[in-house]
Order: structure tokens, then C-alpha cells, then sequence
């Protein structure tokens, strides 16, 4: 019997041995494995800075925060994406605006944001946080033009997308999170995601003052830097200076998250590789996938198929060992947000994506015997003809 799941952690020799070295060593937590990572992370996604915390969602926290979110700040985001994007804005006490998808990449539709910008007065919205999502490099450097010419800041939910990339309109390539165009980028290290530090997350920016703010809001508003500090008594001293929090992340996932991300790149090959052999095998049939131009470097955190009869799938998929999953239910849809005042109907782009939707398995540790059998069972159950397709040529195909 199998038994796929949509994603799936590796934890090689190696991670387990870096772990175990963080353990024998003398720091837990805020020792030097916790520098590494970050300036590693950093240097990966090709940014300036970089700031580990203790998951994906504490850096949306305190990057908004960084941002200046307060009460009675609006922040436009996509109801396709994990609800802890638009919880974010609300942890601040401000207002996460859903604006709709564009459903060609599946990412929120600057087109409608430009609209939604012009029809309000100036200064009514902060921020606008676009996700690349699935992997789907969001064009940073339009959102960029977009939020400069109204005064926004930017960050950009990259959770689905380390090491993706995209060529500027100068034919410059850009790895999301470069610090180019967003102000601040947040990713994830939860086990679903490319690399996994058990939990973990990370802010990369450009900005050397957002930077120092970050360092603050993660810790307790505290600092020890003498060149900070109001007073000094000695070596001890310390001031809080604003409100924080305990969002550090440990050596000891760190130690994990390191060791992952020297694998980083070879993993977002592999998933390519399945992508393609995806996209292949549902040309020219009634299974929908997204086209991916020249250019665009995706990550294929997942690989979503849009299909008629979606829950009959599923529990067919399911029945077999196959797990597909659905990314997302339209977060303005949940009650939570519902009671906010958003309502079925309000994004109707996202909710007729929604009701297609189905992620299939995507890791690098899928064989080809298993996505073979996932790829048989859904052309089946669409008495699709099955025939042989082959990653062959992969390397040559829209890949930045
Ligand atoms: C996973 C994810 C988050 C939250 O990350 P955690 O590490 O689980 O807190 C936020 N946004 C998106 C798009 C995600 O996929």
C-alpha cells in the first residue's frame, strides 16, 4: 500500500550529526551557530542581512512591527495564502485588507491592488504583503514601483519560495528575498517547507536600521550594544528600550537549518525535475496546471493541479495511499475573518481557484516509481489515457 504525503522532511547523516555537535557545544541558544545560519541564509537568497527567529509566522510579526504596524494601519495581502500572513497585521492591532488573485500565477493581482489604491484617499493604506505562492516568484519590482508611487512599504511572504528567482526588467536576475525590492522578506523553516529547522523562520532585508529593529523586536526590545545604550554601569549592563518578544530560534535548530540549506539548491533542482514530469504528463488533458514563463526561477514548494470534481479526487487519491492537500481555503472565507466583515463572494478569483485546487506530492525525496503511480492514478480517475513521459529536457525548460 503507499503512502504519499503532499510534502515530506529529509533529514540526512549529516543533519543529525550538526545537531548533535550544537548539543555537546557550550551554547543551546544564542551562540554561534544562530550567526552561521543567518549569514549563510543571507548570503543564499543573496541579501545583506538576515535575522533568524523561532518561525515563520513570529517574522511577520516583527517585520510589520519593524514596518511601524499599529492600530488602525491598513495592510493589503492575498486570501490564497497560509492565514498566519494576514493574523500578522492583526497581532499588531491593524487591518489585514484582502485584495483578489491573479489566476494565472495564483499570486495576489497587482492590477487589482493599483485599482484598490486608486479608488481610497491617500494614506489609507501602510503596507501591502504580496506571497509567492507555491514557489511563483511574485514581480517584486512592479509591487516596488506600485508601492513607492503610493507611499507603502513592502514585504514579501516568501515562505514557498527560498531560492526562487526572476529576471528584472533589465534582464538582471534576482533571487526572492535579495533585499532589492521588498523592504523586508519573511520565510519558514517548518518541516513542509524547503529547509526545516523543526521550527524556525527568517527576515532578510537590505536596511541596515530595519535590521538593528529586528534585532530588538526579537528579543525583548533589549539591547547591550554601547553604542545604544542611554547609560552604561559596566559590562552587565543592558536597556530595553521599546516592547519585544522572545521570537529567538536556538543553535540547536539552526544546527539543523544550516545543514539543510547546504542541500538547499539541490533540492529546488529535484523539484523541478518533478514539476516538469507534472506538467507533462497533464498536457492536453482536462487536469490544469500553471505555465510558468521565461524567466521565472520557480521553487515549487508545491505543485497545485486545478481539476473539476477536486473532492472526488482527493478521496480518491486518498483511498490509495496518496495525499494530496489544498492550499488554501480563501483565508477572508475562515469565520474568524468573516466576523471581521469579509464574505464569501468578496474575492472571486481566489474562491473559484479554491474550489479546483489540489496539491500533489512535491519533495525531493519523491521517487520516480511513486510520482509514476500518483501521475497513473489521477489520469485514471479522469479515464485519461496513462502513457510514458519522462523528466527528460527538464533543465531547458523556463528555468531562470
Ligand atoms: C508556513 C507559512 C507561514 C507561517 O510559517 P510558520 O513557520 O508555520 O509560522 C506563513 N506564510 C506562508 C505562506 C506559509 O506557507
Amino acid at each position: 500500500m503507499l503512502k504519499i504525503p503532499y510534502g515530506r522532511q529529509e533529514i540526512t547523516e549529516e543533519d543529525i550529526q550538526a545537531v548533535i555537535k550544537t548539543l555537546k557545544s557550550d551554547y543551546l541558544t544564542q551562540g554561534p551557530v544562530v550567526a552561521e545560519f543567518e549569514k549563510q541564509f543571507a548570503k543564499y537568497v543573496d541579501a545583506k542581512y538576515a535575522v533568524a527567529v523561532s518561525n515563520g509566522t513570529t517574522a511577520l510579526h516583527i517585520a510589520a512591527l519593524a514596518l511601524g504596524t499599529k492600530p488602525g494601519s491598513r495592510v493589503i495581502t492575498t486570501p490564497i495564502t497560509f492565514a498566519a500572513t494576514a493574523n500578522s497585521i492583526v497581532y499588531c492591532g491593524g487591518e489585514p485588507i484582502f485584495s483578489d488573485i491573479d489566476p494565472d500565477t495564483l499570486c495576489l493581482d497587482i492590477n487589482k491592488v493599483r485599482t484598490l489604491l486608486e479608488s481610497k484617499p491617500a494614506g489609507t493604506f501602510d503596507g501591502i504583503i504580496p506571497v509567492s505562492f507555491a514557489g511563483y516568484p511574485v514581480d517584486m519590482e512592479a509591487f516596488r514601483r506600485l508601492a513607492d508611487e503610493h507611499g507603502l512599504w513592502l514585504i514579501e511572504d516568501a515562505c514557498h519560495a527560498p531560492g526562487a528567482s526572476f529576471i528584472d526588467s533589465k534582464g538582471k536576475k534576482h533571487f526572492t528575498g535579495n533585499g532589492k525590492f521588498a523592504d523586508l522578506t519573511i520565510f519558514s523553516f517548518h518541516p513542509v517547507k524547503h529547509i526545516t529547522s523543526g521550527e524556525g523562520g527568517m527576515v532578510t532585508t537590505n536596511d541596515p536600521e530595519l535590521y538593528e529593529k529586528l534585532l530588538m523586536l526579537r528579543s525583548h526590545g533589549i539591547t547591550k550594544d554601547p553604542q545604544r545604550l542611554n547609560e552604561n554601569h559596566g559590562g552587565w549592563y543592558y536597556e530595553m528600550q521599546e516592547m519585544g518578544y522572545n521570537y529567538r530560534l536556538s543553535d540547536i535548530s539552526c544546527a539543523l537549518g544550516l545543514s539543510q540549506l547546504s542541500r538547499g539548491r539541490k533540492g529546488i533542482e529535484k523539484r523541478r525535475a518533478i514539476a516538469v514530469k507534472y506538467k507533462n504528463a497533464f498536457k492536453n488533458t482536462s487536469v490544469k496546471t500553471i505555465d510558468v514563463p521565461f524567466g521565472i526561477g520557480h521553487a515549487y514548494h508545491l505543485y497545485v493541479i486545478q481539476v473539476e470534481d477536486r473532492l472526488g479526487l482527493y478521496n480518491y487519491l486518498k483511498e490509495l495511499g496518496i495525499f494530496a492537500q489544498i492550499h488554501y481555503v480563501p483565508v477572508h472565507t475562515m469565520p474568524y475573518y468573516q466576523q471581521r466583515g469579509w464574505q464569501k463572494g468578496d474575492m472571486p478569483k481566489a474562491e473559484a481557484y479554491y474550489e479546483k485546487c489540489l496539491s500533489l506530492p512535491m519533495f525531493p525525496t519523491l521517487t520516480t516509481r511513486e510520482q509514476n503511480q500518483i501521475i497513473k492514478h489521477v489520469k485514471n480517475y479522469f479515464h485519461e489515457e496513462v502513457s510514458n513521459y519522462s523528466s527528460e529536457g527538464w533543465k531547458q525548460k523556463n528555468i531562470a
